[in-house]
């Protein structure tokens, strides 16, 4: 027999299953010889009063072993001589299709431009150790795409459980720990998700589908407003329907896109800063204790989110126990982000703090930061991707189409300019930001190629300095403690989602002018994380096997 409680228990009894089956007995009169097993299906933390409780949702089996398997496994058969379906791209977006088109009888072909896994932290250790990107291979691609070596967070605003479900019961097939189906924050950790990537990989390959790496789409082929396939850098070309899952950074996607008049368009995104402080002082205001978390509690979390002068000013990707890590994708950019391991055990915790941008705020004076010599490069860029391209249409694509890709490119290289043309990043303390002033110097901090002290209030543009300003100030006088110079704040962060949408029919997910297209995923502007990206990669496969059928 199986009986399920709801429990609101103290860390330390939530924490061991022996307390716990004593507990069940004391409060709930079970009999503790006779409780075999329990099983936790839901937990949550509940830290808003000083004690801090465990919210559970536990199963005792009594007098019988649990039979079910602690996660529900989809069937992979083989999809030899199936239909070919083009993938590019290897993130949660492009794996997650490839996977569910295997199931549905489809045979992807994934294409991917940076290294496997494992080869590509070699490239990801030379960015901290050179100073060196390497524009194929760093944390936005390569295998497991910008998902691989993050925190591995998996919630997701989405309302659709049942689509999250299946992508948290993927994932542990595929090796992550089953603690992600219970966890109301569930994460796996970056030194976890490599070899859940790579047990992804070898599904796809076992069932009779392709992955090849380091081979970059150069160009879709379209005839008669249909794709037949793709060609590549290698010199070989694939053909089928492609399911185009590029992520957020691949820049020179959506050039090619606009260069090429696939339609797209401008999306608002968010950008700022990454902040970090002492893991233990954010232990300690979030758990009302001055000794922190204790030996039962995970670090830390915290989510701000506030209104600045008429624009959002939020905590984004939250990182406890994690690193800030050299987020760029090539050469002349600095941009960060966080990532976390699996303990979430490191001395610092850090956040993106960003405020909203949308495409017509672009127009504001305070945003306008055109550097000539970029802007030269953008359009050589453009032309070189179509020479027939006229002046009226080039112009079109910078004020319009790519404005706020532009922004963040020109962002990006104003802080590689601060932080002396390095991977080294400006950075500045919490309040002396508040109070315009200069760090004298900079609390130790996990960005691994090291910070360099630099007016942030001074030379970010005013519209996002002064929000981030109020905001900080908004959030110290709701968490005292949190405006601190114990705090710092590196530049910048602006990857926070894609700022172009490939415009796609929300019926059929294909491209509205290009049949056989279907854009997935965050960089068409369609999912915001690895769960989400997961799920929209599903709905593009389904989206395929219908094209097929008709
Ligand atoms: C450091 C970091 C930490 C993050 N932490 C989290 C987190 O904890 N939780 C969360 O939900 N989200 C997190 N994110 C965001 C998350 O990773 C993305 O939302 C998610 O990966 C998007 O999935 P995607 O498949 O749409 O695109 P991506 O993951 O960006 O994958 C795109 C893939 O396409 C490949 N590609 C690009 N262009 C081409 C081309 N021309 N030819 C062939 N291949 C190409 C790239 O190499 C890449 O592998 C983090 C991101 C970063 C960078």
């Amino acid at each position: 027999m199986t009986q399920e409680y709801q429990l609101r228990i103290l860390p330390e009894i939530a924490a061991n299953e022996q307390k716990l089956k004593e507990y069940l007995s004391k409060e709930k009169g079970l009999n503790l010889r006779d409780i075999t097993a329990t099983r936790i299906l839901k937990r949550s933390i509940d830290a808003r009063q000083r004690t801090i409780f465990v919210n559970l949702k536990v199963r005792a089996y009594i007098k019988e072993m649990p039979q079910e398997d602690e996660y529900e496994r989809t069937i992979y058969n083989n999809v030899e001589g199936k239909p070919q379906v083009i993938v590019v791209g290897a993130g949660p977006g492009g794996l997650f299709a490839a996977l569910r088109l295997v199931e549905l009888g489809l045979r992807p072909i994934v294409i991917e431009r940076g290294k496997d896994v494992r080869e590509r932290k070699k490239d990801l250790a030379q960015i901290s150790r050179e100073h060196t990107v390497d524009p194929e291979s760093n944390y936005s691609f390569g295998e497991g795409g910008a998902g691989a070596y993050s925190d591995g967070k998996l919630y997701t605003r989405s309302k659709k459980r049942g689509n999250v479900d299946k992508i948290l019961n993927v994932f542990c097939q595929h090796g992550a720990s089953t603690s992600i189906l219970v966890d109301a924050h569930p994460h796996i950790g970056t030194d976890k998700l490599p070899r859940v990537i790579e047990n992804m990989r070898n599904t796809i390959i076992e069932c009779g589908g392709e992955v090849h790496f380091q081979t970059r789409m150069d160009a879709l082929i379209i005839e008669n407003d249909e794709v037949k396939g793709i060609e590549t850098n290698t010199g070989k070309t694939f053909l089928g329907p492609v399911i185009l899952a590029t992520g957020h950074s691949a820049r020179d996607v959506y050039r090619w896109l606009a260069a090429n008049n696939v339609t797209i368009e401008a999306k608002g995104i968010a950008v700022g800063v990454r902040l970090e402080h002492p893991a233990m002082l954010i232990d300690q205001i979030q758990y009302h204790n001055k000794n922190g978390r204790g030996k039962y509690l995970p670090a830390a979390e915290y989510s701000f989110v506030t209104q600045a002068e008429g624009r959002g000013v939020y905590s984004f990707c939250m990182c406890p126990g994690g690193f800030i890590v050299p987020a760029a994708s090539g050469p002349e950019q600095v941009v960060v982000n966080g990532m976390s391991p699996a303990n979430r055990g490191s001395r610092w915790s850090n956040s993106g703090m960003v405020v909203e941008i949308q495409p017509e705020d672009l127009g504001n004076e305070e945003l306008k930061m055109r550097n000539e010599e970029l802007a030269a490069q953008q359009d050589e860029q453009l032309m070189a991707l179509n020479p027939n391209l006229k002046s009226s249409q080039l112009s079109e694509i910078n004020s319009q189409l790519l404005s706020v890709l532009h922004f963040q490119e020109e962002l990006e290289r104003q802080c590689w300019l601060q932080g002396g043309r390095r991977q080294t990043a400006p950075a500045q303390r919490m309040l002396d930001f508040t109070r315009k002033k200069l760090s004298y110097d900079l609390p130790e901090s996990s960005y691994s190629p090291g910070l360099i002290s630099s007016p942030l209030h001074f030379w970010m543009p005013s519209f996002i300095s002064k929000r981030l300003s109020l905001g900080f100030q908004q959030f110290g006088r709701s968490s005292h403690g949190f405006l601190t110079n114990e705090a710092v704040m590196i530049g910048v962060e602006t990857r926070t989602s894609s700022p172009v949408r490939i415009i796609r029919d929300k019926d059929t997910l294909q491209h509205v002018t290009v049949r056989g297209l279907f854009p997935c995923g965050e960089g068409a502007g369609y999912a915001g994380g690895i769960v989400s990206a997961g799920v929209d990669g599903e709905r593009c496969a389904e989206a395929v096997a219908n094209y097929f059928n008709h």
